[in-house]
């Protein structure tokens, strides 16, 4: 939560018709996330840039766990021993100052290359994209479980495939009247808010958050990206959540308001070279691109990308693609492509 003082206000207020409007400083971290056993959780980043350098301080009941260093290092005191810990950050902004809570979670996450595709669906009966496929992606201890977000008419972000559920346009409609939908398993069309907080219950699977491209206007698409990140900084889910997106210019959206987020580029044309320039996280291209690029995957690894595939569902091109040292394996049968990385592991 940020906060303004009543100062601040005051003082915007008098000045507002004089200064240019200063830009509001927000406060991210480099890493949300610390490996069982150790204390390092990365580095305070405040941006935009104060000149001079910004003075960032641990404030509230946690402060006593941690250590901050002069290069803005943030470091537990010892282990933390519960699934995450709440860690509160302030900086000083002229008079006022902004402050803001951060979840960093023990990295417990499953690191078996298994997404499943819209969760878990295909063979347990949940619907594609329900918050129950999510949960059965976590109980079949998949690495990620993927899912795909749209804005309603007001601004509300829901959880589906399609620009449409049933011809209702997501876009075009309410979020009073979506929200209303049941999807075939009985659940409510989930919203975002919804989804994340049933995901952030473990610390096993991340969250995929695949943000689709507006089909109205490339503006939207814009608000859309703005509206997830500030809906996972709110939820302090940063820890848990990956994005991929079709649209190149959504991706750098989220990384200009998350700079460290892990992104990845959908659509299969950029070469690793060009996502390495940009500060991708890796690239997530549907196996055809890979099968006609083999060499893209070893040229991303030497770039330090991440190699996902989508959607992968023959015994076949799972095969090709383990040998290949892929990072990640999007699929419908994320039961099939468990089991061969369990042989894997035990050849
Ligand atoms: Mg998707």
């Amino acid at each position: 939560m940020r906060i303004v003082t009543p100062f601040t206000l005051l003082f915007c207020f008098f000045i507002g018709f004089h200064a240019p409007a200063m830009a509001q400083q927000q406060i991210t971290l480099t890493k949300y996330t610390v490996k069982p056993g150790a204390t390092e959780a990365g580095q305070v980043v405040v941006s935009p840039a104060a000149k001079g350098k910004a003075k960032v301080k641990l404030v509230g009941a946690s402060a006593h766990l941690f250590t901050l260093g002069k290069d803005h290092t943030l470091k537990a005191k010892k282990a933390i021993s519960e699934p995450w810990v709440d860690v509160v950050l302030a900086v000083g902004q002229g008079p006022s100052t902004v402050q803001d809570t951060f979840r960093l979670v023990k990295d417990e996450f499953i690191t078996n290359r298994v997404i499943a595709h819209r969760g878990a669906f295909k063979n347990t009966g949940a619907t594609e994209n329900s918050i129950g496929a999510l949960q059965h992606a976590i109980k079949l201890g998949c690495a990620g479980s993927e899912f795909d977000v749209h804005m309603s008419a007001d601004s509300v972000l829901f959880v589906h495939h399609d620009h449409d559920v049933d011809g209702i346009h997501i876009e075009k409609t309410p979020a009073a009247e979506l929200i209303k939908l049941k999807l075939p398993n009985g659940e409510n069309l989930p919203t975002l808010e919804a989804y994340l907080q049933a995901g952030l219950q473990q610390n096993k699977t991340k969250l995929i958050l695949e943000i689709k491209p507006s089909s109205l206007s490339k503006a939207r698409g814009q608000a859309l990206a703005r509206k997830v990140v500030e809906l996972v900084q709110k939820h302090k889910a940063q820890g848990w959540v990956d994005y991929i997106s079709f649209d190149y210019d959504i991706l750098k959206k989220v990384q200009e308001l998350e700079p460290y987020a892990k992104v990845a580029y959908l659509n299969g044309e950029k070469a690793p070279a060009e996502l390495a320039k940009d500060k991708m996280y890796g690239f997530d291209y549907h196996q055809s691109v890979l099968q006609k690029n083999p060499h893209w995957i070893e040229e991303a690894h030497r770039l330090g990308l991440t190699v996902n595939a989508w959607t992968v569902n023959s015994p076949d091109m799972m095969d090709w693609l383990l040998e290949r040292k892929a990072d990640f394996i999007t699929t419908n049968e994320p039961e099939l492509l468990l089991e061969k990385v369990r042989k894997l592991a035990t050849e």
